[in-house]
């Protein structure tokens, strides 16, 4: 068999033109103050023995919203019996300074497609907290609440989608202190699942940044070029397909510039620059991609300001990587992308 030819130098990895690294982004929903605390799940009596301990919170998740007061998630002490399912979410600061209280998370599925406040409130919880989605509410909490919140509503739809096993069709059982499923008939555990998704800033030689139009969205929506990586694909590779199929054109050099879960349903968005060489004409492809524009800085503003371009909500990792490129915080004109 031929060697593999290797390179003779290895790839610069610093941005191009030796420019000093560039800051890491915001990213309202990769914000863990939280430890995990995952030695502690091996524990078979963990839940139990968290039930009685002083200062447990248990945060309810209702049709995937929690209840939020004065721009804090509101936990309630335990009452009654561990429901079955509860999942131990880690281990938070107190305010006091003394050691660190735990934080169960109990998911109801009622509230699913119904309005902001559910008919009945789990024991203890106060009756004047609003039940706020994850979207909406993000960049107004915590670092320490922003990662319970997203890690709840991401482990809540993992166990919504596995109550039977991927291999034999058995049900599947909790176990780990929420964080695995354990076949019931061929014993196999199953673990959190997440899809990687890639998202890019591409840029042009004259620094212009391209957006597309989804076609699933109200015209004018624009935002960057995204999508999942396929199995046994790496991160780059997809970078480049990606473009390729949505803009019919050849990005080079991606550059890593952070990542966030996206957890509706169980998406890691992991996001990139790219570089579009001169000399290359974008097509839409027509079926997921409506229309795909390139702009400067100005005309990005203009755009915004007579409303004929709506960007992404500000919890989303497309709204970080365009004001990323921008250099600083675009008009406020803007919807949630969903
Ligand atoms: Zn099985």
């Amino acid at each position: 068999m031929p060697e593999h030819p290797r390179p003779a130098t290895r790839p610069d990895p610093r941005p191009a033109g030796g420019a000093a690294p560039l800051p890491p982004l915001p990213l309202p929903l990769a914000r863990e103050a939280v430890d995990r605390a995952g030695l502690e799940r091996e524990d078979p009596g963990l839940l139990d023995r968290l039930w009685q301990e002083a200062g447990t919170g248990v945060l309810h998740l209702r049709g995937g919203r929690a209840p939020v007061r004065d721009g804090a998630l509101v936990t309630v002490p335990p009452a009654g019996p561990v429901p079955p399912g509860a999942v131990f979410l880690g281990r938070r600061e107190r305010a006091d300074g003394e050691a660190s209280a735990a934080v169960v998370l109990v998911a109801h599925e009622d509230g699913a497609g119904a309005g902001s406040t559910p008919d009945t409130a789990p024991e203890g919880l106060p009756t004047d907290v609003a039940w706020v989605g994850l979207r909406d509410v993000a960049a107004g909490l915590s670092d320490a609440d922003a990662g319970l919140f997203t890690a709840a509503v991401s482990v809540t739809h993992w166990h919504a989608s596995h109550g039977f096993c991927p291999r034999c069709g058995g049900p599947t059982a909790v176990e780990s202190a929420g964080w695995v499923r354990r076949c019931t008939a061929c014993s196999v555990q199953h673990f959190p699942r997440t899809d990687p998704a890639v998202i890019m800033a591409v840029t042009d030689d004259d620094d212009r940044l391209l957006l597309g139009s989804n076609a699933a969205w109200p015209a004018g929506r624009h935002s960057c070029l995204a999508g999942f990586v396929e199995p046994g694909e790496s991160l780059e590779h997809a970078v480049v397909r990606e473009v390729g199929e949505e803009a019919g054109i050849v990005v080079v050099d991606p550059v890593y510039r952070g990542s966030q879960p996206w957890p509706f349903p169980r998406s890691l968005m992991v996001g990139f620059r790219a570089r579009a060489p001169r000399g290359q004409t974008e097509r839409a492809d027509g079926v997921e991609i409506r229309s795909l524009r390139w702009f400067s800085r100005t005309e990005l503003v203009a755009a915004v300001r007579d409303g004929e371009v709506t960007l992404p909500g500000a919890v989303s990792i497309a709204r970080a990587l365009i004001e990323d490129w921008y250099g600083g915080t675009l008009p406020d004109e803007t919807t949630l992308i969903s």
